[in-house]
């Protein structure tokens, strides 16, 4: 493999990538050289860097967004009793943590033409589920846009649920509602949101993740169910015999554990990582806007067979990934044929996502339910190269690329 050049106009286009820079790379070598490999102060100075760029009171960073996912059921209590609302169009790992806390999934319909489950698509599987054991609800806010997160608080209220959102594509993003403006993962209208920090994610610390909320409470069972479920708080022991000296002294030894957890924690590298990349932030959500811009232009002309997402109200979006929407069968080819076609061009694509509730597992679990939202956005759906390190002639000449690929079969 030769080293790609980003000079080069004919390097391969990834449907996502990290960037690394030189700030990036001395954060990470400063740790390897010091006391702390995990679980040090870098661990403690990314989860305030991610207070700052989220406005939330706390923040608690773990191994992998999956982790933070299953550490937000733990710690919502949500368990095997529950039902938990996910939409048909998201990465498996919502629905997946719902199973590991012995959850059962209700699966929600999603709007075909922005890829985003509404306030109404969750009443519906809500009133699918036709029992009062429906503890929770997580949006995923799609490829960065986040539809109507005050009416889904809203809706949750009504029927006494917890919201925990999935960020995993959305940090940096904002949106306004009646009562003003907000920042995914402030958590005005959720109890936690949940982010990843995956090499393709908005930011990277190569693996990791990370969970945002409101609620001390929350917070100090998140960090619990982080590190084995262990504690040293003194106010939390409860074996008076075992934890104190005879002086009454906390032994300094002493830890107990009431319920157990995982180890899902990050290590200080990687938080580094973290950090330095989350000063790019405003650069790097300037950038991934101004490359969809270009994408909406370029595409434009291409409708009806190619169309961008439709744009949620009132959202501004740190985009993550740029769908399009094409009529495969209008332009007389497949979506198999295109991605092929693209990638002998140099054009990586992808798509986002075989609907989860299709998923062998789920099929066998809850029968064949119709998602005629989530089946028709699927239909059409492909992700295109979007990566902070594109250039506008770059997508110029992945939609000129797509557009020549589909005009081949057309005669
Ligand atoms: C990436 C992603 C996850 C999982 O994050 P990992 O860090 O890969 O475990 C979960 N949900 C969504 C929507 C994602 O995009």
């Amino acid at each position: 493999m030769t080293t790609p050049d980003p000079q080069s106009d004919r390097r391969f286009l990834p449907y996502g990538r990290q960037s690394v820079d030189q700030a990036d790379i001395d954060a990470v070598v400063a740790v390897l050289r010091g006391d702390w490999l995990t679980t040090g102060p870098a661990v403690d100075a990314f989860e305030a860097a991610l207070r700052d760029v989220t406005g939330a009171e706390h923040a608690i960073a773990c191994s992998n967004g999956t982790a933070a996912l299953h550490l937000a059921l733990l710690a919502a209590g949500i368990g095997p009793r529950d039902r938990v609302i996910v939409p048909a169009n998201t990465f498996l790992a919502a629905a997946n943590a719902a199973r590991l806390v012995g959850a059962e999934v209700v699966f929600a319909d999603i709007d075909p033409k922005s890829g985003q489950m509404l306030a109404e698509h969750a009443e519906a599987a809500h009133a699918r589920a036709d029992d009062n054991r429906v503890a929770g609800v997580m949006p995923v806010y799609f490829a960065g846009q986040c539809a109507a997160p005050a009416d889904l608080a809203d809706f949750a209220c009504t029927h006494d649920l917890r919201v925990i959102e999935d960020g995993c594509h959305a940090l940096g993003t904002t949106y306004d509602s009646a009562a003003g403006h907000h920042h995914v993962g402030g958590n005005d209208h959720a109890d936690m949101t949940t982010f990843s920090f995956h090499p393709v994610k908005t930011i990277t610390t190569a693996e990791g993740g990370a969970i945002t909320t409101r609620d001390a409470d929350l917070a100090e069972k998140l960090r619990r169910y982080r590190n084995h479920g262990m504690t040293r708080d003194p106010a939390q022991l409860t074996n008076e015999a075992l934890a104190h000296a005879a002086d009454g002294a906390v032994n300094p030894w002493y830890y107990e554990m009431a319920e157990p957890g995982l180890n899902y924690r990050v290590s200080d590298l990687q938080c580094a990582l973290g950090t330095s990349q989350l000063k790019r932030l405003p650069d790097i959500v300037a950038q991934r806007r101004a490359l969809v811009a270009r994408y909406a232009e370029k595409i434009a002309p291409l409708a009806p067979l190619v169309q961008s997402l439709d744009m949620v109200k009132g959202c501004s979006p740190s985009w993550h990934l740029q769908v399009v929407r094409i009529d495969f069968a209008a332009a007389g080819t497949s979506r198999a044929e295109v991605m092929t076609a693209l990638r002998e061009q140099g054009v990586g694509s992808q798509v986002h996502y075989i609907p989860v509730p299709w998923q062998p597992y789920y099929r066998h679990r809850y029968g064949d339910t119709e998602f005629p939202g989530a089946s028709a956005y699927y239909d059409t759906c492909l992700s295109l190269p979007l990566f902070e390190s594109l250039t506008l002639a770059e997508v110029d000449r992945v939609v000129d690329t797509l557009e020549a690929v589909l005009s081949g079969h057309r005669h």
